[in-house]
C-alpha cells in the first residue's frame, strides 16, 4: 500500500525556509517597510542550523566524514547546539571545547543534545595549551577523520548563507529588497546574504551591526586592527576581538555600533509590540534600524530586511529577567513602566 503519512524524515528537513514577518508597531515611527527574517523557526532555534548542516554536508561530499566520525568546534552558543543536533541525526560524535565562562544552562543543553563538552579555563590566553582553541586543535589532530568546523576561519560559513538565506530573501521579497540589516559575529550571515543579493542587484545596501567593544566597524573603515576598540560587553554573538576570515568586508556598505542597554530594551520591545520572542542580537538589529533611520538611511519606499538570528528562550536569565536588567542598571523608561503596569 502506498505510504500516505505526511512526515519529515528528521528535523534536519526543517532547516531553512524561515518566514519573513512584517514589523508594524515597532517601526511605526520609522521611514520605510521592515521585514524580519525570523531564524528561530529553524529546528535548533537559530540561524546556525544552516551552517552546521551545510558544512557537514560538504565534508560528507568530500568523503572526509564517515559514520562515527567526529565533529569538533569551540563554542557554547548557537553553533554548538546546531552541530550537536546535526551530529545526533547523522551519527557523528560532537566534541565542543567551551570556556569556563559559559553558563551551566548552556553546558547542560549541549550535553543533553549528546555533545561531549570540554570545559576549558577562561582566564588563559588563546595560545595556552589549556585554552579552548588549543584543546580543539589538539583533539582535531589526535582524532583521525575528524572535522574542525572553525567557524571564524571557514569560508563555508559564508557559502552556507550564500546558498540558502540569500536566495530565500530574494524570493520572499520578489527582488524588491532595498536594504539588509544584519548583525556580524563571524560575519558569515551578513557576508553570504550580501554576496548573493549584490549579484542580483548591486544597488541593495548592506548595513552591518557591531557592538561597542568590538573591532569590526573600525576595521571596515580603516582596514586596520585597532586594539583600543576592544573592551568587555554583554551581547553574545555580536562583534569580535579579531578579524574573522569568514567576513567579506567588501560586500558590507557600512557598520553601526549599538549598546548593550539599548539592544536589551529593543529586544523586550519586540516581544511587547510584535509578539516576537527573539534573542539579544535581534534587539541589537532593531536598535541599529532605529539609529540608521535617524541617520536618514531609509525613505518611505525602502524595503528593509532585518535578520533575527535566534530565539528568546536562550536569554531568560539575562535580558528577559527583570532582576538581571536591574542588576545591569538597564532601567525601563518611565513611559514603558507605565505601559507594562497598565496591562498587569
Ligand atoms: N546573533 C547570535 C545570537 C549569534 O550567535 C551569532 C553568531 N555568532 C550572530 C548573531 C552573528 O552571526 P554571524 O556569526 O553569522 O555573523
Amino acid at each position: 500500500m502506498e505510504q500516505t503519512i505526511n512526515a519529515y524524515d528528521s528535523v534536519l528537513d526543517l532547516i531553512g525556509n524561515t518566514p519573513l514577518v512584517k514589523l508594524t508597531k515597532s517601526t511605526a515611527n520609522l521611514q520605510g517597510n521592515f521585514y524580519a527574517k525570523v531564524e528561530a523557526f529553524n529546528p535548533g532555534h537559530s540561524t546556525k542550523d544552516r551552517i552546521a548542516s551545510f558544512i557537514i554536508d560538504q565534508a560528507e561530499r568530500k568523503g572526509i566524514l564517515k559514520k562515527g566520525s567526529t565533529i569538533i568546534e569551540t563554542t557554547s552558543g548557537n553553533t554548538g547546539f546546531s552541530l550537536a543536533m546535526v551530529s545526533i541525526i547523522k551519527g557523528y560524535d560532537c566534541i565542543l571545547a567551551v570556556s569556563s565562562k559559559s553558563s551551566k544552562d548552556k553546558i547542560d543543553m549541549l550535553r543533553t543534545m549528546g555533545a561531549k563538552v570540554y570545559v576549558c579555563p577562561a582566564h588563559v590566553s588563546a595560545d595556552d595549551p589549556r585554552s579552548y582553541y588549543e584543546v580543539a586543535k589538539r583533539l582535531h589532530k589526535e582524532t583521525k577523520g575528524s572535522v574542525y568546523i572553525n567557524q571564524y576561519f571557514n569560508e563555508l560559513n559564508i557559502d552556507a548563507h550564500y546558498h540558502s538565506t540569500g536566495p530565500e530573501i530574494w524570493e520572499q521579497t520578489n527582488g524588491n529588497i532595498t536594504h539588509l540589516v544584519a548583525c556580524s559575529g563571524t560575519g558569515g550571515t551578513i557576508s553570504g546574504i550580501a554576496r548573493y543579493l549584490k549579484e542580483k542587484n548591486s544597488d541593495i545596501k548592506v548595513l552591518g551591526v557591531d557592538a561597542f567593544g568590538s573591532v569590526l566597524k573600525k576595521y571596515h573603515e580603516t582596514m586596520e586592527f585597532d586594539e583600543n576598540e576592544i573592551y568587555p560587553y554583554r551581547i553574545e554573538g555580536l562583534g569580535k576581538n579579531l578579524i574573522p576570515d569568514s567576513t567579506d568586508f567588501k560586500v558590507i556598505d557600512e557598520f553601526i555600533k549599538v549598546t548593550d542597554e539599548e539592544s536589551a530594551h529593543a529586544a523586550r520591545e519586540l516581544a511587547r509590540t510584535e509578539g516576537i520572542f527573539a534573542g539579544y542580537t535581534s534587539g541589537a538589529a532593531m536598535q541599529a534600524i532605529k539609529q540608521f533611520n535617524e541617520l536618514g538611511k531609509f525613505d518611505k519606499d525602502s524595503n528593509v530586511v532585518v535578520i533575527f538570528p535566534d530565539h528568546g528562550s536562550r536569554y531568560m536569565s539575562k535580558i528577559y529577567s527583570d532582576e538581571w536588567m536591574e542588576a545591569q542598571g538597564f532601567n525601563e523608561s518611565a513611559e514603558v513602566k507605565e505601559e507594562i503596569q497598565s496591562v498587569q
